[in-house]
Formats: structure tokens, C-alpha cells, sequence
């Protein structure tokens, strides 16, 4: 493929690797555009060679949704006059946010610059919510439909209320809801950015397929976000041995934040268990409510890095064996992680500190994640519990890790994000449970696929719908699957892809080997 002159000194060949070891490929042109006339011309010659653009986040997905095609467009040096988080122009706005202000955030920023850029602004701000970590290019964190543990609130994508995407070398649209918040002088003043006409669409199913646009939709250049004043968390923790019914009835009823009756308002509701026990605290809850800041934001807390360096990752490895040798370390060994022996005190944190840095260091994670509608949340729980045990008892496989719960409310827009539901078929949809089975294990460590597949298994002889984090490891995600769990979101989807993208060529261009495997495009 003869690589057109303007980008030729941004294109070598390169591996691709995933933050977590996965995926991995050779890449023979790996494009790194620093601005919008080389990011067209790279565009250019996917579209002209028929070769699928792979957009570059910060490659957090182990899924093959990130994986690259021939082309890889790497947005990590990309920049232009304008800053990269910046307000929006009032005479642009038709519709004044709810209680917070609007942000205009190029889709390469990383979560972690926008956390503090925001907390360092007048007026201080913040994001809703994010993730648990923060090391996410925004649009590949809102491509996936990541999340917290937001049960007030919602995913990541809840915050979006305009989407700017780059189509082709020549076309770009500016996609809102139909109720939209911002009119065409918007469109207009990021034709003059991108150096192409940005056709303003207003439509609720190309809004909703943008918002969770699994890598499929174009270019995401800038998003406009609804941020709102800077808040700190404070949480109240619920630790309790494995067979405390009390947990299980909480979540059976529907009712988990009644774990911390003191919270009159939770919005963050999370679990963490260790599947396999012998003794003493197995359940970690944590209960978090948004207060006003009780102190000044002076900038990132630093991570404590005990989780992810090479002792650790070392001792993980040996679990399933001490698992079966003296399975009290093991368990004390999570304890101390969960900060059983030493509880954390009572401190607010700003949400980007509770949700900072990851302490997993590169190379030592892997995770599936099963989401299911919160009313299957205690049948999911003990499908999974009993699958982790079933998995050691019957096989001598021992998860190196634990399981994580978390709650997400409903999206209100979204289609295919986890969070998302066919609101004719399930009118009284109130958000998901989901589970994520995590493990220190290196990307082809056996036991590890078998105890993933193990669960996936289980899930499905449960009956229960559920979908896999698009992100997260998914290979066995079927069509059937997404289906089922979304309903008429799936057509929705499509219908509001093919309108961002009308073209064949261009939605041939915009695919990733994710949305072919569940059929969502060729
Ligand atoms: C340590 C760690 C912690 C995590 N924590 C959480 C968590 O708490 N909650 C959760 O839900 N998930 C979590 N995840 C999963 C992670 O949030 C998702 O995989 C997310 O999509 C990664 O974002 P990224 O920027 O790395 O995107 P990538 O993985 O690089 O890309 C994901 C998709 O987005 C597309 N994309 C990226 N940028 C653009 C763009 N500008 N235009 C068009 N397409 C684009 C890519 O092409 C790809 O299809 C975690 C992952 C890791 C490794």
C-alpha cells in the first residue's frame, strides 16, 4: 500500500499489545496523525485500499474490539490550536445544563488529565462518574460503555450529550439526541477544526449508537460532555464473611445500599468476594455518597503500587497451588488487600483519587465480565460463586483473584452499553448488576481461560440474559447473546450507525473484529 508523502514520516510497522498482553498483532502501518489534514489523509488511504481504520485509545480493552487491522491510526500525538478540554461557546447552547456545565473534550484526552483539569478549572468541576481506574482515552472508555459503580447515576456515557465524529476524509457529523442541547453554530465552528463540512445531526438512534459506538462509528474527534461541580466521596464499607445472608438477602431484594443504612443517598454500590474461603471476611462492600468538598483539590493523590509488582504478581501465580496447600494464606493474603486487618479510615476523596491510577501493573490482569438486569443479580451472584468452587473442588483450578460486583443505573439513551435495555420489552429496567471475575494471570495463562469459560458456561445454563463487557474478554460472545440481552437495541444500533455512516465504504472502514463476531457489522 503506497503511503500518500504527508504521512509518510508518521507510519512505521509495530506490534500492537494490549495494556494486559492482549490482544497482540504486527501492524504493518501504524499511522500516528498529529492533526486533522493528516488524520484525513489517513482515512484517505483506508477508504481508497479498503482496509478497515483501527482507531488507537489508550488500549486499556483486552478484547479484539481494539484489536488493529492493517492500519492503525494512533491518536496519542494528535493536537491542535484548540485545547483539549475547553467550555462551549453560550452562543452555541440552546439548552443549559441541568446542574453542572458543559465541556468540549478531544476523544484522545486521557480520563486521568480530564479528572484534574476539570478539579483544577473555576468553577471547579468534575465527571460523574468513570471507571475504576482512569488510564482510558474518554472515547475508547465510552466506546466500550466502561463504567463505575454509579447505581445513581450510570455508565461513563450518561455524561455525553454530543458526539463529534470524522466519517471519512471528507465528511463529519455532529450527533446529539433529538432534544438536542447545542444549535448549528456548534457544527459550524468544528467544520473550521477538522477542515470539512460537520453536518449536524439530531436523531435519538444515531445518538444512542455514537454513545456506545464500539470502535464502529468513525473517528471520534471531540465529545461534549455535562460535568458537574467538584464533589468528594465518602464511603461506608460493609465487610462480612462469605455466608452472611444478610448480603444476600440485600441483593435478592433488590435493596444493596440498605447494607449501610447510614447513606441516605448511595451512588456508588460495589462488591468485592473471594470465591473460596476457609474463614473470616469474604465480602467487601463499599457504600459511597457524593458530599460537598471538605478540603481544597491541590492535585492526583499517587497510587499505592501494592497490588501490581512482581512479588505480587509472583504469589498470585502460586494461589491455586497455596490454594490447595494452606488456603488460610491465601485468604489472608486477600484480607490484606481488601483492607480487612486495617480498614481505610473514614477520609473523602476526590473521584479522582477513589478512582485513580490502577495498581496493576501491565501485563497482570485479566477479567470477564457478565452483566445481567439487577433483578437476576442474586442468581448471577451464586451461579458464579458456585462455578469458582465448582472449578477448584472438580478440576483443582483456583482462581488467582477475586470477583468484583458492581451496580450501574440505567442509561437513559445508550444503546448497547452494558447498561443499556430495550425499554418496550423491559419497561421497569432499573440498571444492571455486573460481574466481573478478575485474576493476576498473564494473557495465555490456561487455568484461567478454563475458569472464565467455566463461568461463562454456568451463565448460560442459568437461563439468565446477560451480556460480556465489550472490553473485557468476550471471544465467546455470540449474535444470540447480544440478541437476547438487548433486544430491539440491536436493529436500533445498526439503523443509527447507517445514518452517521450512509456509505457502504465508510461503514466498511469503521468495523473492528468485535462488532463482526456478534454480527453487528461485516
Ligand atoms: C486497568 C484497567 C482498569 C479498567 N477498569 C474498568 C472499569 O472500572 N470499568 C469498566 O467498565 N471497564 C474498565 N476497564 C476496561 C476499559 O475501560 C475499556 O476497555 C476501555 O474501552 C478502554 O479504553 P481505551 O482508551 O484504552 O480504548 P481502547 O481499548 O484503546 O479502544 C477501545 C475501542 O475504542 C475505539 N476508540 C478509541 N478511541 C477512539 C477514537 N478517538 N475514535 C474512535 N474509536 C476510538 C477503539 O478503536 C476500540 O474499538 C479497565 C481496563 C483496564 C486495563
Amino acid at each position: 500500500m503506497p503511503i500518500p508523502p504527508e504521512i509518510a514520516h508518521l507510519t512505521r510497522q509495530g506490534t500492537f499489545t494490549g495494556f494486559h498482553g492482549s490482544p497482540s498483532t504486527d501492524v504493518p502501518f501504524w499511522i500516528a496523525p498529529q492533526n486533522a489534514t493528516q488524520l484525513r489523509k489517513a482515512l484517505e488511504l483506508c477508504i481508497t485500499h479498503k482496509t478497515p481504520a483501527s482507531v488507537k485509545g489508550s488500549s486499556w480493552s483486552i478484547s479484539s474490539i481494539t484489536k488493529p487491522n492493517r492500519v492503525l491510526i494512533d491518536l496519542g500525538q494528535f493536537h491542535n490550536e484548540v485545547p483539549p478540554v475547553r467550555g462551549v461557546d453560550s452562543d452555541h447552547v440552546d439548552e443549559a445544563p441541568a446542574k453542572g456545565k458543559y465541556v468540549h473534550v478531544r476523544g484522545n484526552v486521557l480520563v486521568r488529565y480530564l479528572n484534574h483539569t476539570l478539579a483544577m478549572s473555576t468553577p471547579r468541576l468534575a465527571l460523574s462518574t468513570s471507571g475504576a481506574a482512569n488510564g482510558q482515552a474518554i472515547a475508547g472508555a465510552i466506546a466500550t460503555g466502561s463504567h463505575g459503580a454509579a447505581i445513581g447515576y450510570g455508565a461513563i456515557h450518561e455524561a455525553v450529550r454530543a458526539v463529534c465524529l470524522l466519517t471519512s476524509p471528507d465528511t463529519a457529523v455532529l450527533v446529539q439526541p433529538e432534544a438536542a442541547s447545542f444549535n448549528e453554530g456548534l457544527a459550524k465552528s468544528l467544520a473550521s477544526e477538522l477542515g470539512v463540512p460537520v453536518v449536524a445531526l439530531a436523531d435519538d438512534e444515531a445518538f444512542g449508537a455514537a454513545l456506545v459506538g464500539l470502535g464502529a462509528v468513525g473517528v471520534v474527534y471531540s465529545l461534549v460532555l455535562e460535568v458537574e461541580p467538584l464533589y468528594q466521596l465518602k464511603a461506608v464499607w460493609v465487610d462480612r464473611d462469605a455466608d452472611d445472608q444478610g448480603v444476600f438477602d440485600a441483593i435478592d431484594d433488590d435493596e444493596p445500599a440498605r447494607l449501610a443504612p447510614s447513606v441516605a443517598n448511595a451512588f456508588n454500590v460495589a462488591f468485592a468476594f473471594n470465591p473460596y474461603p476457609e474463614q473470616g471476611t469474604a465480602i467487601w462492600g463499599s457504600v459511597l455518597r457524593k458530599i460537598k468538598p471538605t478540603e481544597a483539590y491541590v492535585g492526583p493523590r499517587v497510587a499505592h503500587p501494592r497490588f501490581g509488582n512482581s512479588i505480587n504478581f509472583w504469589i498470585a501465580q502460586q494461589s491455586p497451588l497455596l490454594r490447595k496447600l494452606c488456603p488460610g494464606v491465601v485468604d489472608w493474603a486477600i484480607r490484606q488487600h481488601y483492607h480487612d486487618s486495617a480498614p481505610p479510615p473514614d477520609k473523602a476523596l476526590f473521584p479522582g483519587d477513589a478512582f485513580g491510577d490502577t495498581t496493576l501493573a501491565q501485563g497482570m490482569g485479566r477479567g470477564i465480565e457478565f452483566a445481567v438486569h439487577r433483578r437476576h443479580a442474586g442468581k448471577a451472584l451464586r451461579c458464579l460463586l458456585q462455578a469458582l468452587k465448582r472449578e477448584l473442588k472438580d478440576e483443582g483450578r483456583a482462581l488467582a483473584g477475586a470477583m468484583g460486583m458492581r451496580y450501574v443505573g440505567p442509561s437513559r439513551l445508550g444503546l448497547l452499553g452494558m447498561n443499556c435495555a430495550d425499554r418496550a420489552k423491559h419497561p421497569s429496567f432499573n440498571g444492571i448488576a455486573c460481574f466481573e471475575v478478575g485474576a493476576m494471570a498473564g494473557p495465555r495463562d490456561a487455568n484461567t481461560t478454563r475458569i472464565f469459560q467455566a463461568c461463562e458456561r454456568a451463565m448460560r445454563e442459568l437461563d439468565v440474559p446477560f451480556t460480556l463487557h465489550w472490553g473485557l474478554e468476550n471471544d465467546g460472545l455470540l449474535a444470540s447473546d447480544i440478541e437476547r440481552y438487548f433486544g430491539g437495541n440491536v436493529d436500533r444500533w445498526r439503523k443509527g450507525r447507517n445514518r452517521i455512516l450512509p456509505d457502504a465504504v465508510q461503514q466498511a472502514c469503521f468495523r473492528n473484529p468485535l462488532t463482526a463476531q456478534v454480527g453487528l457489522t461485516s
